[in-house]
């Protein structure tokens, strides 16, 4: 059965653990490059970018990700974790890095405020029925999508807050929170294909 990581440096990692482990996946808290290593995709779990940043450099993580990602291993990033895929930020903290691998420009804490947290009913075209209940904490927008990267979900006024790119998932929201577990099948749907082809390139050799 492949194996799924979640980053567990800072943020709702148990959550996220509880979410794939009721969809039967063989989930591990990944902190350190040897867990990284054993893993076929990964959720970066919300919480606050800037303290994961800095702590995935303090324990040496920050270079293994930023090579998984490149080698196509399927990641899902969550509100925080949509930061952290992102090319690029707006707004980040002083001297604030992501892993990147998602042609994007994120803008983090872009509902202010007034509005740090909300819920809405959001329709996923590439999820069906019925539509996600979303829960926004001081959450990301998706200000600017590159050529190769697929808008999943916007709200009423067309703002993004899910994108696709290749293996690479983020939503500015957490279904974590609000029990709505197709994004996490999504992901294991691309760790399962990920792995079937891995498989039959090495029948192939
Ligand atoms: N505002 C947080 C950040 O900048 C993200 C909030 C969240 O993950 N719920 O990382």
């Amino acid at each position: 059965m492949p194996r799924v990581g979640v980053l567990a440096l800072q943020g709702d990692v148990r959550e996220h653990v509880r979410v794939l482990t009721d969809l039967g996946a063989d989930v591990i808290a990944v902190r350190r490059p040897e867990e990284l290593a054993t893993v076929d995709g990964l959720v970066i779990p919300g919480g606050e970018s800037s303290v994961i940043d800095k702590l995935a450099r303090a324990f040496g993580m920050r270079h293994p990700l930023r090579e998984a990602i490149a080698d196509g291993m399927p990641v899902y990033g969550t509100c925080a974790g949509l930061i952290l895929l992102a090319d690029r930020i707006a707004d980040g903290a002083p001297g604030q890095q992501t892993f990147g691998g998602l042609d994007v420009t994120v803008r983090r804490n872009a509902f202010g405020s007034q509005v740090d947290s909300f819920e809405v009913d959001l329709d996923v075209p590439v999820l069906g029925d019925p539509p996600v209940h979303a829960a926004f904490i001081r959450a990301p927008l998706v200000e600017e999508i590159g050529q190769g990267v697929e808008a999943l979900a916007t709200l009423d006024d067309e703002r993004i807050v899910a994108v696709r790119q290749g293996a690479l998932l983020g939503t500015s929201f957490h279904p974590e929170v609000t029990g709505d577990h197709r994004f996490h099948r999504l992901l294991l749907d691309l760790v399962d294909e990920r792995v079937r082809r891995a498989g039959a390139d090495d029948t192939a050799r």
